[in-house]
């Protein structure tokens, strides 16, 4: 009897040694110390021996099932332990792994152009008026001095807007932002400086010059002794801080019905200056924006008199001039939202 317990104690240590979770150590518990576990049998089998071998054989068996007890205790807590730690390890946080990086938005390559040729022409004391995306056709047009049936109409592919909104087609997108020159004219009494920014709308058949919607910055000044050599001071300081002090810039005769005379401004290739090259397709210059002075009918559509005032105006797209300014071949880029183009100009 002694010597079954003692190879018992041995099997039950060796298998309580080998188990590694909770659930393999209650499995070793019903097996050995369950209510038919081998030492409960064990114990049960001491009245049905002889009563000489009964004292020894009783006293070994509790032995054995108190250091088997004894032993469960102690290697349930250790694997509690563990299983606990385990788990804390597994919820933990590791403090030295790399932050994810939140995504951070960024300004439009139009609006940061934008941006910065308000901000030229602020320095050289110009505000800044925004007007109406939809506007009346006598703004965009009739007070601009393109009544209607001018052949001038013809230069804008204009977007009408259905009734019942405005009447007989005199409500459209605006083709450009000249009529917020008609609009601040209208508020405000000369001296007046002003930049007026936003998009236009045409109806364009779209190529890489031409969007259906684009942004235009038109500029005004009008005052007493307002002459074509402080338009031609203001656009050129304009394009030398834009694209550097080096630029030469040239004016030529251009025909706009708001203004008499007109120009168009061009500043040397900033590609092969003035060599020749694809950008200028091979003539050395760049064309930047319409300018010119002016024209006494619009003063005298507004309010201003002539004999007392004259004023220039200019007005340039804001894609060209990023274009320009980044060497981007195609206005389609500014718009089609991909963001492989768009986050080359995070600033
Ligand atoms: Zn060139």
């Amino acid at each position: 009897m002694l010597e079954k317990i003692k190879s018992l104690r041995e099997k039950a240590i060796q298998e309580l040694e080998a188990s590694a979770d909770s659930n393999s150590l209650e499995e070793w518990k019903r097996t050995y110390l369950g209510k038919k576990g081998f030492v409960t049998q064990l114990l049960r089998q001491i009245g049905s021996l002889p009563p000489e071998e009964r004292p020894k054989a009783g006293e070994a068996a509790n032995l054995l099932r108190d250091e088997l007890t004894q032993l469960y205790e102690e290697k349930a807590s250790a694997i509690k332990e563990a299983e606990r730690l385990q788990a804390a390890k597994a919820q933990a946080i590791d403090v030295t792994l790399p932050g994810r990086r939140p995504q951070i938005g960024a300004l439009h390559p139009v609006t940061q152009t934008l941006r910065e040729i308000i901000e030229i022409f602020s320095r050289m004391g110009f505000g800044v008026y925004e007007g109406p995306e939809v506007e009346w056709d006598e703004y965009n047009f009739g007070l601009l001095n393109i009544p209607p049936e001018h052949p001038a109409r013809d230069m804008w592919d204009t977007l009408y807007i259905a009734p019942p909104y405005g009447k007989d087609g005199n409500m459209l997108l605006r083709t450009h932002t000249s009529p917020d020159q008609i609009r601040v004219m209208e508020l405000t009494k000369p001296p007046i400086r002003v930049v007026v920014p936003g998009r236009c709308y045409r109806h364009e058949a779209t190529d890489a010059s031409h969007e259906w919607m684009f942004y235009q910055v038109e500029g005004l000044a009008v005052d007493k002794g307002i002459t074509m050599a402080h338009l031609k001071g203001v656009l050129t300081t304009f394009v030398r801080e834009m694209f550097g002090k080096e630029r030469k810039v040239r004016f030529r005769c251009d025909y706009f019905p708001f203004v008499e005379p007109g120009a168009d401004m061009a500043m040397d290739c900033i590609v092969c200056g003035g060599k020749g090259c694809r950008v200028c397709k091979f003539t050395g210059w760049l064309e930047i924006l319409g300018a010119g002075m002016v024209h006494p009918q619009v003063l005298r559509n507004v309010g201003i008199d002539p004999n007392i005032y004259t004023g220039f105006a200019f007005g340039m797209g804001v894609e060209r001039i990023a274009m320009l300014k980044h060497k981007i071949d195609d206005i389609r880029y500014f718009y089609a939202n991909d963001l492989r183009f768009l986050k080359q100009f995070r600033a």
